[in-house]
């Protein structure tokens, strides 16, 4: 019998945020079964007059692009994927989220710190079980170079295929059979990255203003500039976004998911997909959040840091 969990005592950390640049303070707090993951924002340094809720749901996306942004009327909450990440790797269904900032710390780059921080916080069983997602039949989204699909299994298998034109990536692909310990020690720890190129160019939209070699694999014209911790780290921060992103949808998923050179529009598009396959969609039909498709095409085509 499996059963949801939250953690057991409330946990911070500080940082500053992978787009805004700006510090912030995140806590982690027990909730109650049923209520999933759901942030709050206060202003700077107060964590005391706060934002409604926002849950982590399919239905507060506002935008993929970059990074998974959650929001609610005028309040934004960015780079929602690695925390969400390891939540669910750690098999984390209720937690209470508060932030001061609107973006969640970037910390290292990649999903370990929020591991530590949850383990250290301790897990606790609640008295509500896990309703897990099986998809009905095969889902596919993307085009012919981009894509993602679920197939129905009795639990969570990930196949990425990871082909990028930069030396340094070139092609990775791997399949995992998700288990806890893996996703900690295999996953967990993978960074984000992004290509020196480009960051003259997203900085002038306002985006990557925190970004640094302590919070990002700097790819440059000669190779990484700040080493690997896998080999293959590229596809294996592949993975841990999509596993961030399937948390959008609150519930353990069984399906296989077979992807290749997806990113976070790509995977909200999944989301969806299965949302609408199980009849839980909430979203009403007329409000479309995400760009057309074709921008993150063309953005994700060339080797980009898209994937943050
Ligand atoms: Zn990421």
């Amino acid at each position: 019998m499996d059963y949801q969990r939250t953690i057991r005592k409330a946990v911070s950390l500080d940082g500053i945020g992978l787009h805004s640049g700006k510090p912030v303070r995140l806590m982690l707090s027990p909730a109650p079964a049923d209520t999933g993951l759901v942030f709050r924002v206060s202003a700077p340094g107060t964590l005391c007059v706060e934002s409604e809720p926002i849950p982590a749901a399919p239905e507060s996306v506002v935008d993929s692009h970059y990074a998974t942004t959650l929001g609610r009327g005028a309040v934004r909450i960015q780079t929602v994927e690695h925390l969400l990440a390891a939540a669910a790797g750690l098999g984390i269904d209720n937690l209470d989220i508060r932030l001061d900032a609107t973006e969640v710390p970037a910390m290292d780059g990649s999903a370990k710190p929020f591991v530590a921080l949850l383990l250290s916080a301790g897990r606790t069983r609640l008295n509500a079980r896990r309703r897990p997602v099986t998809v009905p039949y095969p889902i596919r989204v993307g085009t012919e170079s981009r894509w993602l699909q679920i197939v129905p299994a009795d639990r969570l298998r990930i196949s990425y295929t990871l082909d990028n034109d930069h030396p340094a990536i070139g092609t990775q692909a791997l399949s995992w059979t998700a288990t806890e310990r893996s996703f900690i020690q295999d996953f967990a720890p993978a960074r984000t990255y992004g290509f020196l190129k480009d960051l003259g160019a997203i900085r002038k939209r306002g985006l990557a203003q925190g970004v640094s070699l302590d919070n990002t694999i700097g790819v440059g014209n000669g190779g990484v500039l700040n080493g690997l911790r896998y080999r293959d780290e590229f596809v294996r921060h592949k993975v841990l976004d999509l596993v961030g992103d399937l948390g959008l949808l609150g519930r353990p998923v069984l399906g296989h998911v077979v992807a290749r050179n997806a990113g976070h529009a790509l995977n909200y598009e999944l989301v969806v997909a299965i949302q609408r396959a199980l009849g839980l969609e909430r979203r009403p039909a007329t409000v479309t959040v995400l760009r057309p498709a074709t921008v993150d095409e063309r953005l994700q085509r060339a080797p980009s840091p898209a994937s943050i």
